[in-house]
């Protein structure tokens, strides 16, 4: 068997009995995303020459004795929203395509301390906006099942790379579904864990509220390995937990007693697909005959999801990208040739003798504010900003923001109350299987509905994790979505990890080559 076939887990046993050293691996790794990636583009920058060194320094520890961290000189792929002291940190937007961060992210700290190698970042829609990762500035990534098709979305290519085994390990975000939605349709596994469980500091914000990051892996296993070393208190967010961090490892192999999972009723209604339901359906049996028990719950204002999600996150995200201006940061328009235009206008408005229209004119400040963010943002990006814009504005904010926030309290509501029924919920984690590239671009409300099942959870704070669970006829992958109370994520990876102990869908890998 292959390497790259090997779960983290195991190669990480390897890397542990000095089987195969972390810089065979990581060259091992480089050389699939030279043979893939130009087909697969899931990633924006690959990091050769500093993965390798690291990997070496790691092995030269090993074979001296020294201590090795916890992820032992296992490849990692970042999400290109997460800011990397020194290298290129770009969301996928031209806004940001040269910005060098000053610092670290918390989570990069870590990962470098658990001696993690960072192999290089991951493609993504521009600033997390997008459920295909179409909505890219640089590259369009494409599912690893299946060329033609999206991998889904905000964190595609972290989804992709480890579908084409170009990585054993990635770090995503999710604000609606980023996680979850792309490990469905690509056949892995990924979890957003509970707001507050990992720290933000550094993950260039989209929607402050709902925004969180978290691991994606081959495995509920290695996704608890990943977990362990993002999770924690950092006294550098404000909105961080400080909640106790359990040995999510540990907790896997403990026996899950009287298991009681919620079906949630309104997860399967119009609009989903019948394989993904069916799919789903096996799924609860398959609980039911590894000794969990099954009723259903509702969620009943779960249908407000959608609605809710996409007025807050706009209006967070109008907020948090104000700060793009072409002044402190970012791109900045080419301003000579702006002052020229902006001269010649005046000029010709002058001599039409229209001398007021001149007067109203932008000031070269305002010009140089609306042309930079005119060309450094994508379609999308400028739909949410105007959305927000819009909904918060002093006419409307009561009528939607303020509407969307209490809406937002029910729905939370919804999830106390079912929790107080069962330990776990469960449900499909998308509507659909992964759709050709191209076929909802031009239709973003289409493109909204596929996080139909995924943004409550968000909108709610609690976790939740996509795991794979059978392909459709067209052999596209299928994600069964868990999710757990707040700070519940041991549980969570522990109903998640009974499953892929009785089946064998996360063990398929994508054949390309
Ligand atoms: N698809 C959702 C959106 O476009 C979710 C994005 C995300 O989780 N970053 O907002």
């Amino acid at each position: 068997m292959s390497l790259l076939n090997h779960t983290a887990t195991e190669l990480l046993a390897k890397l542990e009995s000095r089987e195969v050293s972390s810089a065979e691996l990581t060259a091992a790794y480089l050389k699939q995303i030279e043979t893939l990636d130009p087909q697969v583009q899931a990633y924006l920058r690959v990091l050769p020459e500093s993965a390798l060194a690291k990997a070496k320094e790691i092995d030269a520890r090993r074979a001296a004795g020294q201590p090795v961290g916890k992820l032992g000189g296992l490849p990692v792929a970042i999400k290109d929203v997460i800011c990397t002291q020194g290298e290129v940190t770009t969301c996928a937007s031209k806004m940001l395509e040269t910005f060098v961060p000053p610092y670290n992210a918390t989570v990069v700290e870590k990962l470098r301390a658990a001696d993690a190698v960072l192999i290089g970042k991951t493609n993504m829609d521009e600033f997390a906006m997008g459920g295909s990762t179409e909505n890219s500035a640089f590259q369009a990534t494409k599912n690893p099942w299946n060329l033609e098709c999206i991998p889904g979305g905000s964190s595609g290519g972290a989804a992709a790379c480890l579908a084409a085994s170009m990585a054993p390990l990635s770090v995503g975000t999710d604000t609606g579904g980023s996680i979850r939605q792309p490990a469905a349709l690509c056949g892995v596994t990924g979890m957003k864990p509970t707001y507050g469980r990992v720290s933000r500091y550094g993950l260039v914000a989209f929607a402050s509220s709902l925004d969180q990051i978290g691991p994606l892996a081959h495995t509920v296993e290695d996704a608890a390995l990943l977990l362990a070393v993002l999770a924690g208190h950092d006294p550098l967010d404000s909105t961080s937990a400080d909640v106790e961090v359990p040995d999510y490892r540990a907790a896997l192999s403990q026996p899950l007693k009287g298991l009681k999972i919620g079906v949630i009723k309104e997860h399967f209604g119009e609009g989903l697909d019948n394989e993904i339901a069916a799919a789903v359906q096996a799924a609860v049996q398959e609980y039911e005959k590894l000794g969990a028990t099954a009723k259903e719950i509702s969620l009943p204002h779960s249908k407000y999801g959608i609605a809710t999600y996409y007025i807050i996150a706009p209006c967070e995200a109008s907020s948090n990208l104000a700060r793009y201006d072409g002044v402190h940061y970012g791109y900045r328009t080419d301003e000579k040739a702006m002052l020229a235009e902006l001269d010649a206008e005046r000029a010709a408005l002058v001599k039409a003798g229209q001398q007021q229209e001149a007067d109203n004119l932008d000031t070269p400040l305002v010009r140089l504010y609306r042309q930079s963010r005119a060309e450094g943002f994508g379609p999308e990006v400028k739909r949410r900003i105007m959305l927000g814009t819009y909904a918060l504005s002093a006419g409307y904010y009561d009528a939607y923001y303020l509407k969307a926030l209490k809406v937002r309290r029910l729905i939370r509501q919804d999830y106390d109350h079912a929790f107080k029924e069962v330990d776990v919920i469960l449900g499909p984690t998308t509507p659909t299987p992964a759709f050709k590239m191209g076929e909802k671009l031009n239709d973003p409300l289409a493109m909204y509905l596929e996080d139909l099942y995924t943004v409550t959870a968000n909108l709610a704070g609690v976790g939740g994790i996509s795991i794979p669970c059978g392909f459709t006829k067209s052999n596209l992958p299928i994600g069964l979505q868990i999710q757990a109370p707040a700070f519940a994520e041991a549980k969570c990876l522990q109903a998640a990890h009974l499953f892929q102990q009785a089946t064998d869908w996360h063990n398929r890998r994508a054949k390309l080559q």
